[in-house]
């Protein structure tokens, strides 16, 4: 197993190995990033094949959690870890308390969050033995309520945030009343997105693998039910991808009727040429590091200290962003995605 010639190693600054005999753990910590501040992305556990699987999702994942930051104007780097293991098999507190021992060895440079395969309660096993957890604090949430640290209520608001954005960009309307958007997965950052977009009197078509989350929205958001098949070709504005990544690629760009699409999940571009594809095809992709920051911004304010409106207004400058990238992509004639990233560059590299 290669490291420094990875394909995906990007002259990250540090990757530690940790081993565990007594519980079975084994984990991978990557730093990507330190030059805006300590590193800070999700703990994930996840059943990999093999550890070059497990190699190769940290390194990708810690990189991009510095474009994540560096976009979002966070003073904080990239980093992710990983745990090898099936959650539902191998997930004990003796294995969570020795991760946060491995945590605390990192010097404060890396800081985990919950991730697929991890929660809250399991980050809070963590934290007994170490600082260097976020996401873990009661408190008052984005929208004023009490929350338990989850991310996702900041995260929806953010995407909702960068979904007006650009169609407003796109379409040129402010009002979304009548805005028709498809919305692909109505989990925790789906469904409070869908309410954001019902209260502000859009009109909703959802579908997930989980049907009692369909019919919640049917029932709550008079939203229509689609299969998962069709939700992406729909006649709609805007489709919003909420559920899994590489989903924009060479079967379904070509069906895409939308104009925007701006969703929350990570990685929806199967490869950076889809980029370009969607933009020779005339549809304003919302680069989905951007507009699902939300999370680590509020992730970010519990450890400073969580003034909720602060937090609130942070996330709302997602707009900003996300306008400066359309600016620039229409100005160069080039992919938001790209132009995304070289901003991104542009505010962590030396
Ligand atoms: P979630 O698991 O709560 O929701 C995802 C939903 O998608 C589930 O209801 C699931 O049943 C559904 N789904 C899965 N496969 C599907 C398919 N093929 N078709 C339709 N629906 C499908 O996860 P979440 O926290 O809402 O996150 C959604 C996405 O946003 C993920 O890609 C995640 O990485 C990304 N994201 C989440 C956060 C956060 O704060 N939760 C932050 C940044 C990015």
């Amino acid at each position: 197993m290669s490291v420094f010639s990875h394909p995906e190693f990007d002259n990250h600054e540090q990757l530690s190995f940790f081993c565990d005999e007594e519980t079975g753990l084994k984990a991978i910590i990557a730093i990507h990033n330190t030059n805006r501040g300590p590193a800070l992305g999700g703990c994930r556990m996840w059943n990999y094949a093999s550890d070059e699987e497990a190699l190769r999702d940290v390194l990708r994942l810690s990189k991009g959690m510095t474009y994540k930051s560096a976009l979002a104007n966070l003073d904080l780097g990239g980093g992710k870890s990983v745990i090898i293991g099936d959650p539902r098999k191998h997930k004990s507190e003796d294995l969570l308390a020795a991760m946060g021992r491995f945590l605390e060895r990192t010097g404060n440079q890396y800081i985990a969050a919950e991730d697929s395969g991890t929660s809250v309660p399991d980050l809070q096993v963590m934290n007994r033995f170490t600082d260097n957890v976020a996401g873990v604090t009661e408190r008052t949430g984005i929208d004023g309520l009490p929350c338990n640290g989850d991310p996702s209520p900041a995260t929806a608001y953010g995407t909702f945030i960068g979904l007006k954005t650009a169609v407003q960009y796109k379409l040129d309307r402010k009002d979304l009343s009548g805005l028709k958007v498809a919305i692909q997965g109505v989990g925790n950052v789906g469904y409070r997105l869908a309410e954001h977009l019902h209260a502000a009197g859009a009109e909703l078509f959802v579908t997930d693998i989980h049907e009692e989350q369909v019919q919640r929205a049917v029932t709550e958001l008079g939203a229509t039910a689609v299969s998962q098949n069709e939700i992406l070709s729909l006649d709609v504005d805007v489709i919003a991808p909420c559920a899994l990544g590489a989903v924009l690629n060479d079967d379904s760009i070509p069906l895409i009727k939308a104009k925007v699409v701006a969703g929350a999940s990570n990685n929806q571009l199967a490869s950076q040429r889809h980029d370009l594809m969607l933009r020779e095809r005339g549809i304003l992709y919302a680069p989905d590091y951007v507009l699902n920051a939300g999370g680590i911004i509020d992730v970010f304010y519990e450890r400073v200290g969580h003034e909720h409106t602060k937090v609130r207004a942070h996330v709302e400058t997602i707009a900003d962003t996300l306008t400066e990238i359309f600016g620039r992509a229409d100005v160069q004639d080039r992919p938001t995605g790209e132009i995304a990233n070289e901003l991104a560059e542009e505010r962590f590299m030396k």
